[in-house]
């Protein structure tokens, strides 16, 4: 049996299960392969694709380059670009470091300043306060001290009513370099523009236009005083470009060129300072379809990058087939292209919903093989158990027979020998007669058990008269329980006739009477036969006190060759008798029951049915 077991596990689980196995694998192997194809087709697309994005951007940066790279600040300040001035400290109140003036620039300065101051505070001659402010600009080089010296002789033309002089000065000035601050700070680019306004050269909106571009260049307090003195509202801050300045400033420099929040900032030093023009380039590009499902969409950079820094590291969404960052000629990490397809969630999902029926199908398989093998087990079982049965029923039979024919034997041999009294001789015969019948009540049974078997057994239905049948066989078993000392008692009453074979009858209640005998215990033995008939039918009961069926046994007792006490060697039996009963009283149309068994004995019942009255 556990080779068996053994067996089925050999050839059919384990293969059943390395098919599954492979069936899987086979089916993530093609998603892999699917996915892979797609992905190779995007690598191409999108090679094409970043070049061509890239060939955008570089565009749009080389015309903000060459915007910036003008260097001029007038260019600057007429430019549609959007375009300002920044610094790293925010202010532009430190000195310009690359201002380099020589000490004769720096004490013309002074006389400068000082002879204008004089003739503005002492004579009020406005014109003369002029002229003494640039009474050295020739020889002054040094930006912040040109700037300083034409704003102030343009503030004193203003105040003499040369205003169209003034305002030439003044717009001198105001598109100088914006870096260009006084001893205390003073952003004479700023002040230059107030001084326009004031004269009434440009409007309100134009001083707040072009104060707007350098208010990222100018000291908080400048800013709020110079927006007041033009009273103009200070225009909402560009959040991009003020973080953008908060960036710079946290990172303690201006970096040629920064990515922050899809765009991309380029600075130039102005000439001498510490002030930076900047301008951004706009790094949207819109989303490019590359056939076979692939789309490309450029991403850009979030966050504050600068050139050489390194992106961080971007985990790819599940429909995202590859990918490639694209830096501007700064070496800034402007962003990414990604090729995406739906396809790949589709492959994916087609792939789940295979694995999902293989695991299905597997399961089936799997369970199909079991209960397959469940089946075949127990026929086996049943089988083996038929077989251990039949040889046991091969050894019973030979030793029920033995007994009889060996009695027969010696009798006759006895009876050979002559030399018997009369008496004896009777005696003889009447063994010989009884052993003889016993031996072919045996072969009877095994005959018609053979017979019904193979289902060769025909009963002829005939008016039987129940009353004899039954009057034949009480006295045989009468005289069984004299020689044996059992009580036997039989209630039959008036059993009457009906539509029956009385040969099968007479058989079953002999297999009946027979076990009731057979099975007793010691000593007290009682056996009884009882008769009941209603409309529905005849019911002949057989009890005995003998030593009852086990529970577990009592399923099997009408199996063929079942033998419920095989451990009782004395009692002999071949254990065709119940089945051969049940059979023949089937064929009757009734059966043959147990009613009940227990320690205290136990009653079969035949039950016929009424059929016509004979
Ligand atoms: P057997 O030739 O062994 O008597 P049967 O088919 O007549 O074969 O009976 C099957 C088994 O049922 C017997 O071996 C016995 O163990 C059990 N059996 C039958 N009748 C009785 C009974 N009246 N009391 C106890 N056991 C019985």
């Amino acid at each position: 049996m556990r080779k068996t077991v053994a067996a089925f596990i050999a050839c059919v689980i384990l293969p059943t299960l390395v098919l599954a196995y492979f069936g899987l694998r086979g089916g993530d192997d093609l998603e892999r392969r699917q996915v892979e194809l797609l992905r190779k087709r995007a690598r191409t697309a999108l090679e094409r694709t970043s070049a061509r994005m890239r060939r955008t951007l570089t565009e749009r940066i080389q015309a903000a380059e060459r915007l910036l790279g003008t260097g001029d600040t007038r260019v600057l300040a007429d430019a549609e670009q959007p375009f300002f001035f920044l610094s790293a400290g925010g202010a532009s109140a430190a000195p310009a470091p690359r201002e380099m003036p020589t000490e004769e620039e720096k004490r013309l300065l002074r006389y400068s300043l000082a002879g204008g101051f004089a003739e503005e505070l002492g004579e009020g001659d406005f014109l003369a306060a002029a002229d003494a402010y640039a009474f050295f600009l020739s020889a002054l080089h040094t930006p912040s001290y040109r700037a300083q010296v034409i704003y102030h002789a343009a503030r004193s033309l203003g105040r003499g009513g040369e205003t169209a002089l003034a305002a030439r000065l003044y717009e001198e000035v105001a598109r100088a370099d914006p870096s260009v601050v006084g001893p205390d700070g003073e952003p004479f680019v700023a002040l230059a523009l107030l001084g326009l306004y004031e004269l009434g050269a440009i409007d309100k909106s134009a001083a707040a236009e072009r104060l707007g571009r350098l208010r990222y260049a100018l000291a908080p307090e400048w800013r709020t005083a110079l927006y007041r003195r033009i009273d103009a509202a200070e225009p909402p801050a560009d959040p991009t470009v003020e973080s953008a300045c908060a960036s710079v400033r946290t990172l303690g420099r201006v970096p040629e060129a920064f990515a922050l929040e899809s765009k991309l900032f380029l600075c130039r030093a102005v000439e001498g300072g510490p002030i930076f023009a900047a301008t951004w380039v706009a790094m949207a590009l819109p989303a490019e379809e590359a056939g076979d499902g692939i789309s490309i969409a450029f991403e850009p950079t979030a966050g504050f990058l600068y050139s050489g820094q390194e992106a961080p590291p971007r985990r790819p969404a599940g429909d995202e087939l590859c990918a490639e960052r694209l830096l501007s000629a700064h070496g800034v990490p402007v962003g990414t292209a990604v090729a995406r397809s739906a396809l790949v969630a589709e492959i994916a999902a087609a792939a789940r919903r295979q694995t999902g029926w293989m695991y299905g199908a597997i399961t089936a398989l799997v369970l199909i093989a079991a209960a397959g093998g469940f089946f075949v087990l127990r026929a086996m079982r049943t089988e083996m158990r038929l077989a251990r049965l039949k040889s046991e029923f091969i050894a019973n039979i030979s030793h029920e027979m033995k007994t009889p024919v060996s009695t027969v034997r010696i009798f006759a041999e006895m009876l050979a020998d002559g030399n018997l009294t009369e008496d004896k001789v009777r005696a003889f015969s009447h063994i010989l007669h009884a052993e003889s019948q016993r031996l072919s009540a045996i072969v009877e049974n095994v005959l018609d058990f053979a017979r019904i078997e193979r289902g060769q057994v025909v009963l002829p239905m005939a008016p039987t008269d129940l009353g004899a049948v039954l009057g034949r066989l009480v006295e045989s078993f009468n005289a069984r329980a004299a020689r044996e000392g059992v009580r036997f008692s039989a209630e039959v009453g008036a059993a009457g006739g009906l539509q029956s074979n009385g040969d099968a009858i007479a058989c079953i209640l002999q297999n009946l009477l027979d076990n009731a005998f057979k099975y007793r215990r010691a000593d007290g033995h009682k056996v009884s036969l009882q008769l009941a008939r209603d409309e529905r039918g005849i019911t002949i009961e057989v009890r005995d006190s003998g030593l009852g069926i086990p529970r577990d046994a009592q399923k099997h007792l009408f199996e063929k060759f079942y033998r419920a006490h095989p451990e009782n060697a004395a009692v002999r039996g071949a254990g065709i008798g119940l089945a051969l009963s049940r059979a023949l009283a089937r064929r009757l149309g009734g059966d043959v029951r147990l009613q009940h068994s227990s320690n205290e004995g136990s009653a079969f019942a035949l039950v016929l049915p009424a059929g016509e009255k004979a």
